[in-house]
């Protein structure tokens, strides 16, 4: 195919050229006497995005899946009970994933679309009079769904109840992108991954973990050994890593970082929130509806895209790809067929979003879906022309 193809997927993101080229680094010794040299630096410069002052980055060459595990397996022990909500594949595969480590899940099942539920999450944790309940997971920003739940609630409904389990928070498709405090919400393990807002590619599992996570890690008796946290920090605390790190993804990591704070944290959750804005402008204006119900839940890294009943969502996947070069999300599990997902996370800015708006656009209307043609692109370049004035900031940073 001529030209380039586009990539809209809520992960893996566009890798932008600095990332890249820091990437294409060649092989060190990460037993160097100045390797520590690449490597303090990030774990500092982590605690800014996760933002943490007394939290601890661990870097795992894994995905995101890895980051799960290691949150787990560090904290608790074997037959340790665990309060889940599952709002989506991704909280019901963490949510798996425990039970297979051996840990009693109570699980609360809440509609697809839906955030975290505080309220049922409450009456679970207040009926559980002996604290038996040894975590709460939570996943932040359900990327199956376009959903961003409250974290900051959860923290003050466990605070206001004074129960003291952990709060694991997946926050892979968040982290980078949309606002996240570690610290103010009390969050005891956060799990991120390289392949969404830090915009390189999968193979680093990127996690920040309390010191009330860090104590709790000494008295866990999961069995662990690539994922230990103990061993991680030792070797960490003089900069290196107890086996071999994937040091190009920690060069690009390096890049992805100053990328980052080049533009500023604010303003790359405000470009999030104006690009995913625009998305939702398009949407209304085909007609059709996300798959997030409550306007406050919408995620601003990626949109569910719910189709009639009668249709199935496949076929606009289909045509985007095969006649237009352009990667749409699919439904997974049991939203196949119902939505596609536009990405709008990471190295991304309006024309981007204008091209995954129209390449979907073209892609319904050769599938036959009732949209009337041009309105979507329309409804967001009105968007994003009409907010123009907010950005002469960030203007800079999008042409540098
Ligand atoms: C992408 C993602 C993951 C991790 O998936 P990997 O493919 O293992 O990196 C976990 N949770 C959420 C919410 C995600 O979006």
């Amino acid at each position: 195919m001529a030209g380039f193809r586009t990539l809209s997927v809520p992960g893996p993101t566009n890798v932008p050229e600095s990332v890249r080229c820091a990437i294409d680094a060649p092989m060190e010794d990460h037993r160097a006497p100045d390797f520590p040299r690449l490597t303090l630096p990030l774990f500092e410069d982590l605690k800014q995005v996760f933002k943490t002052r007394h939290g601890r980055p661990f870097l795992f060459a894994a995905s995101g899946t890895g980051g799960w595990e290691a949150a787990i397996s560090n904290t608790l022990s074997p037959g340790d009970r665990v309060l889940a909500a599952r709002y989506g594949q991704f909280s019901e595969l963490w949510t798996d994933m425990c039970r297979r480590h051996h840990l009693e899940v109570e699980v609360i099942d809440t509609e697809w679309g839906h955030a975290a539920p505080v309220d049922e999450l409450e009456r679970v944790l207040e009926a559980d009079t002996e604290r038996g309940i040894r975590a709460v997971l939570v996943c932040h920003n359900e990327t199956a769904t376009g959903v961003t739940s409250d974290v900051a609630a959860v923290r003050r409904m466990l605070d206001a109840l004074d129960h003291p389990a952990l709060l694991l928070v997946d926050g892979v498709s968040s982290i980078a992108s949309i606002d996240f405090r570690m610290d103010d919400w009390g969050v005891d393990v956060a799990v991120c991954g390289s392949q969404k807002g830090f915009m390189m590619p999968a193979g680093l599992a990127v996690l920040c973990a309390s010191e009330k996570a860090m104590a709790a890690a000494e008295r866990a008796a999961a069995p662990r050994c690539y994922f230990d946290f103990a061993a991680m920090a030792r070797a960490n605390d003089a900069g290196y890593f107890p086996c071999t790190p994937p040091v190009t993804l920690l060069y690009g990591l390096r890049a992805s970082l100053d990328r980052l704070f080049a533009e500023g944290l604010d303003n790359v959750f405000a470009r999030h929130h104006r690009l995913a804005e625009g998305v939702r402008r398009a949407v209304a204006a085909w007609g059709l509806e996300l798959c997030a119900r409550a306007p406050r839940s919408y995620s601003d890294t990626v949109s569910a895209v719910v189709v009639p009943a009668d249709f199935d969502a496949r076929k606009v996947l289909d045509i985007a790809y095969h006649r237009y070069g352009l990667s749409l999300g699919g439904g997974l599990s049991r939203l196949a067929g119902r939505v596609f997902r536009i990405g709008h996370m990471g190295d991304f800015n309006e024309l981007m979003a204008l091209t995954a708006i129209a390449g979907s656009e073209l892609a319904m209307l050769e599938a036959g879906l009732p949209i009337e043609a041009g309105s979507g692109t329309a409804a967001a370049q009105d968007f994003y022309r009409g907010d123009a004035h907010h950005q002469a900031v960030d203007l800079q940073c999008v042409v540098s």
